[in-house]
Parts: C-alpha cells; sequence; structure tokens
C-alpha cells in the first residue's frame, strides 16, 4: 500500500505547495545521518539497512535500529524514529509526516524480522510524527500514545482547525511586506513556509489518532518484545504528550523531539523549565548513551550538552533584554545568534526562537528564575 490517500484536487494543490516547502527545507535542514567524527562507540553501522534519500535506516545495537531523517532530500518522514525488535515482537517509533514515511520504516523493518508488531508509537503529537499515522492502522498495527497526544491532534489538526488559517497566512504575509530589514523579512518567509508545510501536510492526510492512550500514571512502561525490553517514560516538555523509548540493556534512548540535535529546538509548545530539566537528567546517564534525537544526526550526550547550552544562551539574553526593559516583541527579533550556533538550522523563528523569548520574560515575570 504506497499511498492510501486518494488524490484529490485539494491534496494536490496541498502537494504542489509542499515543493516550495522542500526547496525551503533544504536550506533549514542541511543533515547528514550521523554527527561528524561521531560513531556512536561504533555501534552505529556505517552501511544503512535501507536507505531512500529522505531517510535511512541503521543498526545501532543487538535488534535495535534507528531512522534518520534527510529533510534535503524529501518530507516524507521529515521527523527520526526508528525500531526494536526482539525475539516475539517488534516495537515500531514514529508516525512520520506521511504514511509513505512510516511504510518505509515498516519495511526496513520487515527486511530484518516476521515477528508481530506490538504497537507503533508516536513520541508526542507533533505532525511531522503523527500524520502517517494511517499507513500503520491500515496494517491493523495499535498506535500508541501519551493520553494528551490524540487531543491535542484533534484540536490542532482537527475539522476545527481550518477556520482560522486565513488569518494566520494573512498575518504573516504582512510580517513579510512590512518588514523593515532583510533578516526580518527572510524569518517572516521562513515562518510562512513552516505554516504552509503544516497545513498542506494535514490536508493531504487521514489524520488517524492513537488508538492507545498511556496515562502518566501507568508509565514507566516496560514492553518486552523478547530478549529485549523496551521501556517508555513520560516527560513532558517541548510539548505536554511527550514520551521517550529507553533499550536500558544497550544505553539506547529514542528522545523524539526532547532532543534537537545540533540546530534550534520548536519550543512553541513547549514548558522550557520542565523540558531543561529533562535535558539534565539525560546528561546525568551513562556517558556510553547513544541518543536518536527527534531531529538531526544520532549523537551521544555531547548532543545533549549543546543543547543544553542553546537554552542557556537563549535564556541568558532574554534576562539581559528583560533586565534593560526591552518590550517583548522587540526581545523576540533582538535575539543574537552567537558565533558558535551560527550553522545551527532554525527551523522557523517564531517556532523556535520567539516562543523561547516569549516564555523566558513569562518566566521572569513571575519571578520563577
Ligand atoms: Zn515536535
Amino acid at each position: 500500500m504506497d499511498n492510501p490517500i486518494p488524490m484529490t484536487r485539494r491534496s494536490f494543490l496541498a502537494t504542489t505547495s509542499c515543493l516550495g516547502a522542500a526547496l525551503w527545507a533544504a536550506r533549514a535542514f542541511p543533515l547528514p545521518a550521523m554527527g561528524a567524527g561521531f560513531a556512536g562507540g561504533g555501534r552505529v553501522s556505517s552501511q544503512p539497512l535501507a536507505d531512500k534519500g529522505f531517510a535511512s535506516v541503521r543498526k545501532i545495537g543487538n535488534g535495535v535500529y534507528a531512522t534518520v531523517s534527510d529533510p534535503s532530500k524529501g518530507l516524507e518522514t521529515v521527523s527520526n524514529g526508528g525500531f526494536i525488535v526482539g525475539t516475539d515482537g517488534a516495537l515500531l517509533i514514529e508516525g512520520f509526516r506521511t504514511p509513505a514515511g512510516a511504510s518505509f520504516q515498516h519495511a526496513a523493518l520487515r527486511q530484518v524480522s516476521s515477528v508481530p508488531v506490538r504497537a507503533a508509537l508516536d513520541t508526542h503529537y507533533h505532525f511531522d510524527h503523527t500524520l502517517g499515522n494511517a499507513f500503520y492502522g491500515a496494517q491493523g498495527i495499535p498506535i500508541w500514545a501519551h493520553e494528551k497526544t490524540a487531543p491535542l491532534m484533534v484540536n490542532v489538526y482537527g475539522p476545527g482547525s481550518g477556520p482560522a488559517r486565513p488569518e494566520r497566512i494573512a498575518a504573516i504575509e504582512k510580517r513579510i511586506t512590512d518588514a523593515t530589514s532583510d533578516a526580518a523579512r527572510e524569518r517572516a518567509k521562513g515562518d510562512l513556509n513552516m505554516l504552509k508545510l503544516a497545513f498542506a501536510s494535514v490536508d493531504s492526510s487521514a489524520v488517524s489518532l492513537p488508538n492507545r492512550s498511556l496515562e502518566p500514571s501507568s508509565l514507566p512502561l516496560t514492553v518486552d518484545l523478547g530478549g529485549t525490553q523496551a521501556v517508555i517514560e513520560s516527560y513532558p516538555g517541548h510539548t505536554p504528550s511527550d514520551l521517550i523509548i529507553r533499550v536500558p540493556q544497550q544505553n539506547v534512548i529514542y528522545t523524539g523531539d526532547l532532543l534537537f540535535n545540533g540546530m534550534y529546538p520548536a519550543t512553541s509548545d513547549a514548558n522550557l523549565s520542565n523540558w531543561r530539566k529533562t535535558l539534565e537528567m539525560f546528561s546525568g546517564y551513562d556517558k556510553e548513551t547513544l541518543f536518536i534525537p527527534g531531529h538531526g544526526p544520532l549523537c551521544g550526550p555531547e548532543g545533549i550538552a549543546t543543547l543544553r547550552s542553546v537554552f542557556d544562551d537563549l535564556a541568558d539574553q532574554a534576562s539581559k533584554m528583560y533586565k534593560a526593559g526591552i518590550p517583548l516583541e522587540e526581545a523576540q527579533q533582538r535575539y543574537d545568534i552567537p558565533e558558535r550556533f551560527k550553522d545551527f538550522p532554525i527551523i522557523a523563528w517564531s517556532f523556535c526562537i520567539g516562543p523561547a523569548i516569549a516564555k523566558f520574560y513569562e518566566e521572569f515575570k513571575a519571578g520563577k528564575t
């Protein structure tokens, strides 16, 4: 089943506008599968098990695989994911942006094993992690997620999400027209591309909700796949719906979007103090831990340290501007990318930098930090 969605005029238009988004993504995410010089302690296979350009699947442990996306070559997956295989069952991680992305990962699993798939798990509700769920649904694979994932998907991607779109698009188009500098114009264009990609993704998908809600009180949940255990835990921070999957026997952790490696994080749904506490916890894990981030190359603890220092810098600059009495809207534009992060992709200024500064301002106002 390559394409379960009938091609309507609406989805054709959505696909066409995705081409513009793909060109933008090539600049926004110039990502190799592995960080420069990172070999994962020799655990990451140099030969991919499967490679379609937009993503490749590599063995990273005994029955443990990572799917690493390269959105510059296509937007089928966009996020990273992977799967864990035991003698009795397998667990797929992430629904990706499209059914084609989920199908690619499922086919890679079938290259190495025919065990029943216990579940496909969405690490959180964002469109690039869930809109391919329909593929899993059509295969009869249960879809698991945090209990807040389905309601958030309905709110943000459901039928009621349409009416507000024209105003949101118009507001950004006005920012492009009114921009007083090239930088401000470029940022507004990036915001518009991101929003259009999200809308086009929803329009061209049959939004499929998870059918098993994991309540935080039932976590951690250990899933015994036969010889290999996966442990599902919840640390809301990037969104209210975040799950992580650990393979403790092999020091592997799928972080979802709690880790953006080598890039600025998306913060619009974030609780930054919870997120930073979770990163602090990750930094206490064994130094041989292999992290599969939600976006960016595979990494060790250095990827956690870098994201923590990105947040520290956002907080420091926000604090200085807050103390200097700079109004929020101005502060959001004045954030200055330090030299050491100057090559870090920013998916969109108003999904990454703007909300982070706003959230730090709220914390300062509340006297929390
Ligand atoms: Zn996300």
